[in-house]
């Protein structure tokens, strides 16, 4: 079948054109029957009404080309007009029914409708000839008329479906083009506000995340290349210049030392790294447990009380109340060191650092420094992933822009939420809060 498409029977196309054609078959077929039943009907009811009337008021003279009658007594004829011939009328007396439809095969007359009716001892019969032919110009004509309407039908869904399917092979087309390096442009959104839009919409969006998902994991990979080939590269430069002769034990001992310094350095990342992409969303729930906030906290402020003195820093606890959550303590603890550690490396000497933990419908975290600040326009990419503000970077203060990352993604497995707060050369503040569980506050219910 050539409709000037292609037709290939696993599309969508020819399925959904085989379904149409299958009902536009059925239906086309059903309309035809019925029509055909009800017009054979009407006819007939028209002719049996006719007949009858004609026998009713019988006048044997009665000289209508195609109507015969005749008077019957006994089985014999008494009276007929001139059209009436038909020999074996004797078969049709016996009949229960007064009205027939007689197909004249062998002759080419059309069929003979024939009445009956009784009139005392008498019968009186009707016939007429030729009678309308209508219903079997009607059965000729469907017979052609059914196919040529459904291949009329097949063609103009067809055409439709190329209409509807066009954006759809767009699509299609764009999808192949996208391989991980290459991302074809946006594809054109059709007039029509319908829902093919809605999907290239949503396609030119899913494109868009795929594409600043790539870039941002490309970002990273360099990131991270550039991160470790520093430390390598000051390892490798040390061992040369040391292995160029040979030298003092004072020097080797030195130069170990750069080695050692450089190593602890890759092995920080190396840590780091895992602990932002160990866990994710699916797994961590496996690894909660019931975690001593207040404990981590106190613990951790323990280990920089060296820090806090080298530079004079007077850490305050505002609030510090007992707090048990059910969650990854070594995530909770990386959220507090970083946190603690950002406070005292971006803050001026002889200042002060205040913190609080406490907890009422939520469990409440801050930390707030008198330290250099960060200006509005870093504070949406501090969290991103070796993401460091250009005078961390210059004033040579140690650390790799990961620490926020690792605070931000184990707040986000916590379902918690973090704000920061900040004004340049004035401080920073930063609010960790989580929800309370069902489970914790049953926890909390208990021990109180
Ligand atoms: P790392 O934490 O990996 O050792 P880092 O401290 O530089 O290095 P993040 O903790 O991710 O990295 O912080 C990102 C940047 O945000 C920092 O480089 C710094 O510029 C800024 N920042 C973070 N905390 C503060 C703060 N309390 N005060 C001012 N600036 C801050
Ligand atoms: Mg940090």
């Amino acid at each position: 079948m050539d409709l000037g498409i292609k037709l290939q029977f696993s599309s969508l196309k020819t399925r959904v054109l085989l379904w149409f054609g299958t009902v536009a078959f059925v239906v086309l077929s059903l309309f035809a029957l019925s029509f055909n039943y009800f017009l054979n009907k009407s006819i007939n009811s028209n002719i049996k009404s006719k007949l009858q009337i004609i026998a009713e008021r019988y006048n044997e003279n009665i000289q209508v080309q195609n109507i015969g009658i005749a008077l019957i007594n006994d089985g014999k004829i008494q009276k007929k007009n001139s059209v009436f011939n038909l020999k074996n009328y004797k078969y049709y007396l016996h009949q229960k029914q007064n009205f027939f439809i007689i197909p004249h095969k062998k002759d080419d007359d059309y069929i003979d409708a024939l009445y009956i009716a009784q009139q005392g001892k008498n019968k009186i019969l009707v016939y007429r000839k030729n009678i309308d032919n209508k219903i079997e110009n009607f059965q000729d004509t469907l017979l052609w008329l059914i196919p040529i309407l459904l291949l009329v039908f097949i063609f103009l869904a067809s055409k439709l479906i190329d209409k509807i399917l066009l954006p759809i092979n767009k699509l299609r087309n764009a999808t192949k083009n996208i391989t991980i390096t290459k991302f074809t442009q946006e594809i054109n959104l059709p007039k029509e506000d319908d829902e093919i839009r809605d999907l290239v919409v949503s396609f030119n969006a899913m494109i868009k995340r795929i594409k600043d998902g790539v870039e941002r994991l490309d970002r990273f990979n360099s990131d991270v290349s550039h991160e470790l080939k520093t430390p390598l590269t000051v390892i490798q430069g040390e061992i040369e210049i040391v292995l160029r002769k040979l030298r003092e034990p004072k020097e080797y001992e030195k130069s170990l030392q750069t080695i050692q310094k450089q190593s602890k350095q890759i092995d920080l990342i190396v840590k780091q790294l895992l602990l932002l992409t160990k866990y994710s969303k699916e797994n961590i729930q496996d690894t909660f447990e019931e975690c001593s906030l207040d404990s981590i906290l106190m613990n951790t402020i323990d280990k920089f009380q060296l820090k806090l003195k080298e530079k004079n820093i007077k850490l305050h606890i505002d609030k510090l109340e007992p707090i048990n959550m059910n969650a990854n303590c070594t995530l909770i603890d990386s959220i507090f060191v970083n946190l603690i550690d950002n406070a005292i490396k971006y803050t001026f000497q002889n200042k002060n650092i205040t913190i609080s933990l406490y907890q009422d419908d939520k469990i409440h975290f801050v930390i707030v420094d008198e330290g250099i600040g960060i200006k509005n326009e870093h504070l949406s990419k501090i969290t991103q992933r070796f993401y460091r503000v250009d005078s961390a970077r210059n004033k040579k203060t140690e650390g790799f822009g990961l620490g926020l990352s690792i605070v931000q993604n184990s707040i986000w497995l916590h379902d918690g939420n973090l704000e920061i707060i900040s004004e340049k050369d004035i401080g920073t503040t930063f609010k960790v809060d989580f929800l309370i569980s069902f489970k914790q506050s049953r926890y909390l219910r208990l021990k109180f």
